[in-house]
């Protein structure tokens, strides 16, 4: 079976994918998403990078943060995985495979929403796995509508209390426990430098979090502790049948970009692992863009 390190061409390698219309209410479902992605089950190897190291991920799940998680396991690392009790099924899908690799998964559902459940999920997965020394804030709401108009204050602030104050609140907790070498990582995204003019509450919650982490970054370097995003282009996700993007745009989904495909959440795997592994000791305050060729600044 070719993995992550097999030569490949990056255009042809996986199957390509034409997403019929659909729609799965919030915060959907990978199990129910068609075609299905792939999330590394079968294609990514491990290296031994995260040897022994404790990682926490919101947004666990499904999508990127699945694959983030298969992937942190898989390189040796325990983990602690956040997401909303309505997407139990993806997680325990998820937490089969980690467990399989023989690494702990600590499943710990619960609202982002919620300032004190950001408190106690720090706690938790510090109890849970006996330490913390990797946090991946990568949970993420993103609703598209035409007009602002139709963004009410309850999706304006909704999606500011997941994207920007959860991870705020996260990382603040995070700090009493991680030891010099350890990392956070961020989730922004191409919308951060190129915002659909039908995302224009979630695209400000991007570029916000591409200026905390190098704001971040420099403050907490002499600790030891470096800070990282990761901005992911189009990725074939439930985030974007469930809102994330008009019904109508989802057959084109990706194919603009200038490898002409959706990207797979495997694919982002590899930049959250390098970004937590010591091997990038050097590089902090770095948004590193996994977009398909969309250009970045
Ligand atoms: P996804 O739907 O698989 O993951 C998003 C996760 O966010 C959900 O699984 C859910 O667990 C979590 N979440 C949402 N609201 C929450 C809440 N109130 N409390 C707790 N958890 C909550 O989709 P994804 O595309 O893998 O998204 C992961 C991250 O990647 C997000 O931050 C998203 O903005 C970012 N991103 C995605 C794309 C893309 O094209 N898919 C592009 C750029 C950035
Ligand atoms: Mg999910």
């Amino acid at each position: 079976m070719a993995d992550q390190l097999t030569f490949t061409d990056p255009v042809t390698r996986f199957p390509e994918i034409t997403p019929p219309k659909q729609h799965q209410p919030e915060p959907g479902l990978d199990a129910e998403l068609i075609p299905g992605t792939d999330r590394g089950e079968e294609s990514y190897r491990g290296t031994g990078r995260l040897e022994g190291r404790r990682a926490l991920l919101t947004g666990a799940d499904s999508g990127i943060g699945a694959a983030v998680a298969i992937a942190f396991a898989r390189e040796g690392a325990d983990v602690a995985l956040n997401y909303l009790p309505q997407e139990e099924q993806d997680a325990q899908h998820i937490a089969e495979v980690i467990r399989a690799e023989g690494r702990a998964a600590v499943l710990l559902p619960g609202d982002l929403a919620d300032a004190a459940f950001c408190r106690r999920l720090v706690a938790d997965a510090v109890e849970g796995l006996g330490g913390l020394d990797a946090l991946v804030n990568n949970a993420g709401r993103q609703i598209a509508v035409d007009s602002l108009e139709e963004i009410d204050d309850e999706q304006w602030e909704s999606t500011f209390a997941v994207n920007i104050h959860a991870m705020f609140r996260i990382a603040r907790a995070a700090l009493a426990h991680l030891v010099p070498g350890s990392t956070i990582v961020n989730t922004t995204s191409i919308q951060a430098y190129q915002p659909s003019p039908t995302l224009v509450d979630y695209a400000s919650t991007k570029a916000a979090i591409n200026t905390f982490t190098k704001g971040l970054a420099q403050q907490v370097a002499s600790r030891g502790i470096r800070v990282n995003a990761v901005a992911p282009g189009p990725i074939w996700t439930p985030l974007q049948v469930s809102d994330g993007q008009p019904k109508e745009a989802l057959p084109e989904f990706g194919k603009s970009t200038p490898l002409g495909r959706a990207g797979q959440p495997t694919e982002l795997a590899p930049a959250y692992v390098f970004l937590t592994s010591s091997e990038s000791s050097y590089v902090l305050g770095e948004t590193l863009a996994v977009t398909g060729g969309s250009p970045t600044p």
